[in-house]
C-alpha cells in the first residue's frame, strides 16, 4: 500500500501561508493513482473556485489548536463517516478496500454503523452493515488482513486524519 501524506505541514498547500493558532483551514483527501494525499488549504484558497480541487473527494474543516492548550483536536466522527461513504463510490483498489474496512470497524465502535444480524455468508468476505444517518444498508468488502496489516492501515488513517486518537482497541 502506498501513501503520500503531506502531514501536519501547518501551511496552505497552495499559497503557502502559515497557519496560526485558531486559524480555520480545510483538509481535503484526494487520490493520486494508488496513493492517498491529504492537503491543507487556507480558507481563501479553498473558497477560490479558480483553483482546481476536483481531485478532492472528501474534506473537512479544522482549526489550529492554541499552543497553551496542547489538547489535540477531537477526532471528527462525521468527517470519518463522510470519508467512508465517499469511498463507496470509488473503484475498489486494494488500498481503498483496506482503508474502507478499517474506517468501518472504527465507525461500528462509534455506533455510526451497525452490524446486521449474521447471515449465511460462508466464504464471503463482506460486512453487512446498516448506516442510521443514511437510513440504508451498506456492504463492506474486506481482504484477509493480518493483524500487522490492520495496524499499518490504522497508522496511516492517523496520519491521514492528523490524529492520534484513532484506535480500534
Ligand atoms: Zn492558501
Amino acid at each position: 500500500m502506498a501513501w503520500e501524506i503531506s502531514r501536519n505541514s501547518k501551511k496552505c498547500i497552495d499559497c503557502e501561508i502559515d497557519f496560526n493558532e485558531n486559524d480555520e483551514f480545510f483538509s481535503g483527501i484526494s487520490e493520486d493513482g494508488e496513493e492517498f494525499v491529504r492537503k491543507d488549504y487556507c480558507c481563501p484558497c479553498w473558497n477560490d473556485e479558480t483553483k482546481d480541487k476536483s481531485q478532492v473527494f472528501s474534506f473537512w474543516k479544522s482549526k489550529v489548536p492554541e499552543k497553551e492548550k496542547p489538547s489535540r483536536p477531537p477526532i471528527d466522527t462525521e468527517a470519518i463517516l463522510s470519508l467512508f461513504l465517499k469511498l463507496e463510490d470509488e473503484d475498489e483498489s486494494r488500498s481503498k478496500i483496506n482503508l474502507r474496512y478499517v474506517l468501518a470497524l472504527y465507525l461500528i465502535r462509534k455506533r455510526a454503523l451497525k452490524m446486521k444480524p449474521a447471515q449465511t455468508s460462508e466464504g464471503k468476505n463482506t460486512l453487512d452493515l446498516y448506516c442510521p444517518s443514511e437510513g440504508r444498508d451498506i456492504e463492506v468488502n474486506y481482504l484477509d488482513l493480518t493483524a500487522e496489516e490492520i495496524e499499518d492501515t490504522t497508522n496511516e488513517v492517523k496520519r491521514l486524519l492528523d490524529t492520534r486518537d484513532f484506535s480500534l482497541g
